[in-house]
């Protein structure tokens, strides 16, 4: 792993980049939330990309699989609390049932036909590995929301 300073704003456009068309395609929109301040994180940069695009690419999949025709909502930000930052992917998907929610992080665990269900599981482990963790809520039909904490280089 490549370890380096991160400035928070930088990482998530540079994911918006990465999946707006792809995401307008599939008829959902990505609302990106300008940063109140500029915060900076420790970590690779690389892992932590791959940990948003994994967030961004399940929203739009929860979005595509929802039975219904309203506009797909994505919202992207971050806010300070404390020494931390709360990195922020909230999706009007389909939501998950108590049993996806306690299976969630575990290796292989997937509802989707050509999932691999090892998203979240390798996202769960970066993020602990750079002495953070994510919190999920959720509620079916309606939509999801990941909050991903990491520490702040002050
Ligand atoms: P995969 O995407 O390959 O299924 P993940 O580890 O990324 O594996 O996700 C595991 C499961 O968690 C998914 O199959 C899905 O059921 C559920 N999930 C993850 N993110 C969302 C979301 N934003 N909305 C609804 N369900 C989700
Ligand atoms: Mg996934």
């Amino acid at each position: 792993p490549q370890v380096a300073m991160i400035p928070v704003s930088a990482l998530l456009k540079e994911v918006v980049l990465l999946t707006e068309s792809e995401a307008l395609m599939k008829g959902c929109e990505i609302n990106f939330y300008p940063l109140q301040e500029e915060m900076i994180i420790s970590g690779d940069i690389k892992q932590m990309k791959q940990v948003v695009l994994n967030m961004i690419r399940n929203a739009m999949e929860a979005i595509t699989e929802k039975i219904d025709d309203s506009m797909g909502r994505i919202e992207l930000g971050a806010s300070r609390e404390g020494a931390e930052v709360r990195i922020f992917i909230s999706d009007n998907g389909k939501g998950m049932d108590i049993c996806t929610l306690d299976r969630l992080f575990s290796p292989f665990f997937t509802t989707k036909e050509n999932g691999t269900g090892l998203g979240l599981s390798v996202s769960d482990r970066i993020i602990k590995n750079h002495g953070g963790c994510i919190s999920v809520s959720s509620r079916v039909n309606e939509g999801t929301r990941f909050v991903i904490s990491l520490p702040l280089i002050q």
